[in-house]
């Protein structure tokens, strides 16, 4: 069972450590808790495939001729199962325009969903 508290960025990126690029513009929302961010992207997308792209929760990679969009499954499955949940990251929060940003601590934000899936 998890507790759902906020939703996080993510944004898949392709590359290494000093090549890293974005995989594509678009910037997607995983389930936050108090003490992760388990499960899938919530428009469905497994992260944990072995030979899919590397992730960034909550930063990643932006800035000049970088493009990003909220992916648009993800903002409408936030807005249909967790309008009250506020979305945290550092780098991308504010393209989610239709939720609050949330604190850097989420420790003690009210849960919004209670799951039963990837305890
Ligand atoms: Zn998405």
């Amino acid at each position: 069972m998890i507790r759902v508290v906020a939703l996080a960025t993510l944004q898949f990126t392709s590359g290494g450590l000093f090549d890293g690029r974005p995989a594509d513009k678009r910037i997607h929302l995983v389930r936050m808790t108090d003490s992760g961010t388990p499960g899938p992207t919530i428009c469905g997308i497994d992260r944990f495939d072995k030979n899919g792209p590397g992730w960034s929760v909550g930063g990643g990679i932006s800035g000049p001729g970088i493009e990003a969009m909220a992916c648009p499954g993800c903002e409408a499955v936030a807005q249909r199962d967790y309008s009250a949940a506020p979305v945290w990251g550092s780098t991308f929060a504010d393209l989610f325009r239709k939720h609050r940003k949330a604190p850097h601590s989420v420790r003690n934000l009210p849960v919004v969903a209670t799951e039963g899936q990837w305890a």
